[in-house]
């Protein structure tokens, strides 16, 4: 039977623990798994009976979480790894080795920007950056090389919503999947309907929503066709020597349509070992269960953020995609379900200090490296997460001197509102004493 999310969050993947009754997913917090005998153990190895043999590369309580997404994605299977930024490199390692590119959007998490600007181009992958609004820009920076594009749904700080339809439909033709980190609009934007072959989320935000714990996934939609395009995919249609020859597009013929991620299981969690631990996979789940109500929540939040912020004389400006108008507008409003998620940007007019003095003036807002916690959070990315990027890099990316970005929590709307009123008075008070 198939469920609506909010009905999925709490069953997909699950239906009581087959050997206590437990009606809790229990944390099986295990190494290992007694095989039955030695042909139960080979069947394992070879892949053809699918078990449990080692919790690196596998884990019940993780099964759980990596069924359950998957589920609320409309995937085929998904894989759980210990943060989003080993989500996002074994998303690309899965198809790419040295020697070949990909091609990503310039709107991304500043983690993602220095994995792609510099890790993986000391691996040898090459990552080619466009501007997202062209969509034609990810065909000119393709050539025979390319295994895949790359985007956020809704990359902050610019908060424009990517066009994964347009990109999509012009690599299907091609062979090039687009992966497409979603981590910022759970639930909100479902990019396997728009045409995206594979998902990836850093579930530390939105998906926990307690901030307890770092995780990430990758999310197969099962629709990409990598048998179609040999030359153009190497890496599941030839024979693989770290898996005895394996050709990954036949070897996984029997299970499904899930190639992509039973290598990515099978080969780079095997041999690289970002496990996420049985007990963060635990968390995580609990956190899913409420996330339709959190999200809801977060949205109604943000708007009324937003709005209000929008009438501030002491605000220049102000990100949010339900303020946009025009194409981004368009966008959001069709990729985009139930809100606009809970990031708000805004640039305070004052400048630089003015949004230094504004954060350390927050009262109820923490100061933190994060999205997506249930509590509101506040961050001067310039100064923080995207220090990293040479200035150049900086603007390619949206981020300028003053923008202040708002992580918009559950708690009551009176609240934020006061904390971000008394927090704009404090950073205009001490632009005054100063003069
Ligand atoms: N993708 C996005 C959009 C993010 O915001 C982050 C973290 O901030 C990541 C990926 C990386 O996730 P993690 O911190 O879980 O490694």
């Amino acid at each position: 039977m198939s469920h609506k999310p909010e009905t999925q969050v709490l069953h997909a993947g699950y239906r009581a623990d087959p050997a206590t009754g437990a009606v809790a997913v229990p944390i099986y917090q295990t190494t290992s798994y007694q095989f039955r005998d030695t042909d139960h153990a080979s069947a394992l190895f070879s892949l053809s009976e699918l078990g449990n043999i080692y919790t690196r590369i596998m884990n019940p309580t993780t099964d759980v979480l990596e069924k359950r997404v998957a589920a609320l994605e409309g995937g085929v299977a998904a894989l759980a790894v210990a943060s989003g930024q080993a989500a996002s490199a074994f998303a690309i390692q899965n198809l790419a080795k040295a020697g070949d590119n990909i091609v990503s959007s310039t709107d991304l998490y500043g983690g993602t920007w220095n994995l792609f600007a510099n890790t993986l181009k000391d691996q040898g992958i090459e990552v080619r950056f466009v501007d997202p609004k062209d969509p034609q820009a990810f065909v000119r920076a393709s050539d025979a090389r390319t295994r895949a594009w790359y985007a956020e749904t809704l990359p902050n700080p610019k908060l424009e919503v990517f066009p994964i339809r347009e990109v999509a439909d012009l690599g299907r033709p091609l062979g090039i999947p687009l992966i497409v980190d979603n981590t910022a609009a759970p639930l909100l934007a479902r990019p396997f309907d728009h045409g995206a072959a594979v998902i990836v989320y850093s579930s530390t935000k939105y998906l926990g929503g307690h901030g307890t714990s770092i995780g990430g996934l990758i999310v197969d939609s099962g629709t990409f066709d990598w048998a179609a395009h040999p030359a153009r995919q190497p890496a599941l249609n030839t024979p693989d020597p770290s898996y005895h020859g394996a050709v990954w597009v036949e070897a996984v013929k029997p299970i499904g349509p899930v190639a992509y991620i039973i290598k990515a299981r099978t080969t780079l969690l095997r041999d690289l070992g970002a496990a996420i631990s049985p007990f963060n996979a635990f968390l995580t789940l609990q956190g899913i269960e409420t996330l339709p109500l959190r999200i809801e929540r977060h949205s109604s939040n943000a708007a009324k953020v937003a709005e209000w912020l929008s009438k501030r004389p002491e605000v220049s400006k102000v990100i949010y995609p339900g303020l946009q108008t025009g194409p981004a507008r368009e966008r959001a409003d069709t990729t985009l379900r139930g809100g606009y998620g809970g990031l708000v940007g805004f640039e305070l007019a004052a400048g630089r200090d003015a949004g230094r003095r504004f954060i350390d003036a927050l009262q109820l807002f923490y100061h933190v490296a994060n999205i997506g916690d249930a509590r509101s959070l506040a961050i001067h990315p310039a100064s923080t997460t995207h220090s990293q990027l040479t200035p150049a890099d900086q603007a390619r990316t949206g981020v300028t001197e003053g923008y202040v970005r708002l992580s918009i929590g559950i708690e009551h709307i009176d609240d934020i509102l006061a904390d971000l009123d008394q927090a704009l008075a404090a950073a205009g008070q001490a632009r005054v004493a100063a003069e």
